[in-house]
C-alpha cells in the first residue's frame, strides 16, 4: 500500500510565482513521494490509514536547490585542488559523502554539479544516494571540468582539454556516457588567478555549439564558468542552458538572454565574491594584495548591477555558487539567498524562488512548489523566511527535511 502522510499545523510557503506571498495556515497531504493535496481547510483522511505529522506552527516551503555545486570540496576545504585531486580515492570519497549530507541536512533536496576534483565523485555520490544507502539531494552529475588549450586549468591535468568542435564533440559524449549530465564548460577566465582575467574568453560559438548539440542527444546540459561580458553571450546564443557567474553583462549578452526566455538560467555566486571582497578568505591565504590583484572589488559592483538588469528583463536566476571554501562554509549555502535580499534588491521570496520554483524546469523535475502533483521535496524552518532570509542559514532553525515523500532528515536536537 502507498504511504500517506498529513503535515498539519503548519505556515506554509508554496512558491507559487507571487514575489510578496506570505506563509499561510495549510494542511499538506503526501501519499508515496508526491504531493496530492494542499489545502487552507482540513483535509478529511481516515486517521488509521494516514500518519499524520503535527508541525506546532513551523514553516513548510520547498526542498531547496543549489545550482553550482562541488560536493569535491571538503568539509574542511581551503583552496587547495591539487591536493584534494591527489589525495586517497577511499578518504576522499567519505569527504563527499559527507558533504553531500551536509546539502541535505541544509535544507538542500536538489544540486547540480558544477565540476569534480576525482572523476566519479557525482556519480558515486549519486548512486548511494539513489539507492537510499546515503544521506544527500537529488545530484545531477558533472564530470571533469573541460576547458581550453592555453585557458585556466588546461596544464593542470586535472581538466578534458577541447582545441577544436570535433574534440569538444568527443569529449561530451565520453562524459555522457559515463553517466554525467551537467558538463561544465570553461569559457572564460578568473581574475583570482591573475594570470588568467575575468574579462578574457574562451573557446567559440562552433565548440560551444558542438557540446550543446551532443549533450541532447544524451539528455545532459551545458553548464559554463562565463565571466565576461563576451562569454555570457556566446553562452546565450549557442544554446547552454545554465551560465555560471555572468559577472559582466553588456547589452548584446543582455538581449542574447532575453532571446532565450524560459530556455537559459543564470547562476552567479554572488556571496562567494562578496565574502571574497570582504575579507572573509584573509584567514586563509587572500590577502588584500592577491584581492587586489584579481579585480574582485570590481567584479562585484559590476555583479550586482548585472543581476539587477538580469532580474529586472525576467532572465531566470537561479541560487548557488562554490560554496565549501572556510570563508563559504558547507551549509551556509542559504546565504546567497540573503545576497539578492540585500544587493540585488529581491523580494525575500523572489530570492527563495532562484532556490525553488526556477530550478524545477531546468531539472526537468516537478520540484520547487508546494503544489498538488509535485514531488514532496520539503524543507521545515522554524520562523518566517519571508520575513528574515536569514533563517534558512541558520541550523538551529532547521526542523527537518521531506525528500521524495519521507523524511530524510531530522534536527535531532530538536527531537524527540
Ligand atoms: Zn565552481
Amino acid at each position: 500500500m502507498v504511504e500517506r502522510m498529513l503535515l498539519r499545523g503548519a505556515q506554509v510557503l508554496t512558491c507559487s510565482g507571487d514575489p510578496d506571498e506570505k506563509p499561510l495556515e495549510r494542511e499538506v497531504l503526501v501519499e508515496g513521494n508526491r504531493i496530492v493535496k494542499v489545502s487552507t481547510s482540513p483535509i478529511d483522511v481516515d486517521a488509521a490509514s494516514v500518519r499524520t505529522v503535527d508541525l506546532h506552527g513551523a514553516t513548510i516551503l520547498p526542498g531547496l536547490s543549489d545550482a553550482h555545486t562541488h560536493i569535491s570540496w571538503p568539509l574542511d576545504f581551503v583552496f587547495d585542488h591539487d591536493g584534494v585531486a591527489a589525495s586517497p580515492p577511499n578518504q576522499h570519497i567519505l569527504d563527499v559523502a559527507a558533504v553531500a549530507r551536509t546539502f541535505l541536512e541544509s535544507g538542500y533536496t536538489s544540486i547540480i554539479g558544477a565540476g569534480v576534483l576525482q572523476h566519479d565523485d557525482d556519480l558515486l555520490a549519486k548512486d548511494f544516494i539513489d539507492r537510499g544507502l546515503i544521506p544527500g539531494p537529488r545530484i545531477v552529475p558533472s564530470g571533469p571540468m573541460v576547458t581550453a588549450p592555453g585557458a585556466l586549468g588546461a596544464d593542470g591535468g586535472m581538466m578534458d582539454v577541447a582545441a577544436d568542435a570535433s574534440t569538444m564533440r568527443d569529449i561530451v559524449a565520453r562524459q555522457c556516457d559515463d553517466g554525467i549530465r551537467a558538463i561544465k564548460l570553461f569559457i572564460s577566465g578568473d581574475g583570482i588567478m591573475p594570470e588568467f582575467p575575468s574579462e578574457d574568453t574562451y573557446m567559440n560559438d562552433e565548440m560551444l555549439e558542438a557540446a550543446v548539440d551532443e549533450a541532447a542527444k544524451h539528455g545532459a546540459i551545458i553548464t559554463v564558468h562565463a565571466r565576461s561580458a563576451e562569454s555570457v553571450a556566446m553562452a546565450a546564443r549557442t544554446g547552454v542552458q545554465l551560465i555560471h557567474h555572468a559577472c559582466f553583462v553588456d547589452d548584446d549578452a543582455l538581449s542574447a538572454l532575453e532571446a532565450r526566455h524560459g530556455d537559459v538560467w543564470v547562476c552567479p555566486g554572488l556571496h562567494y565574491v562578496y565574502a571574497m571582497v570582504h575579507g572573509h578568505a584573509e584567514p586563509w591565504g587572500m590577502t588584500p594584495d592577491r584581492l587586489e590583484r584579481s579585480g574582485y572589488s570590481n567584479e562585484l559592483e559590476s555583479m550586482v548591477e548585472s543581476l539587477r538588469k538580469l532580474h529586472a528583463s525576467g532572465v531566470q536566476i537561479l541560487a548557488g555558487g562554490d560554496f565549501g571554501h572556510q570563508w563559504t562554509h558547507h551549509g551556509t549555502y542559504a546565504a546567497e539567498l540573503q545576497r539578492y535580499v540585500e544587493l540585488v534588491e529581491m523580494t525575500p521570496v523572489e530570492a527563495i524562488h532562484t532556490a525553488t520554483r526556477n530550478t524545477g524546469p531546468l531539472l526537468g523535475l516537478e520540484v520547487g512548489q508546494v503544489r498538488e502533483g509535485y514531488l514532496a521535496d520539503l524543507f521545515i524552518v522554524d520562523g518566517d523566511p519571508t520575513e528574515d532570509i536569514t533563517i534558512l542559514q541558520r541550523p538551529e532553525r532547521r526542523r527537518a527535511v521531506i525528500k521524495d515523500g519521507a523524511f530524510a532528515y531530522v534536527n535531532p536536537h530538536r527531537y524527540p
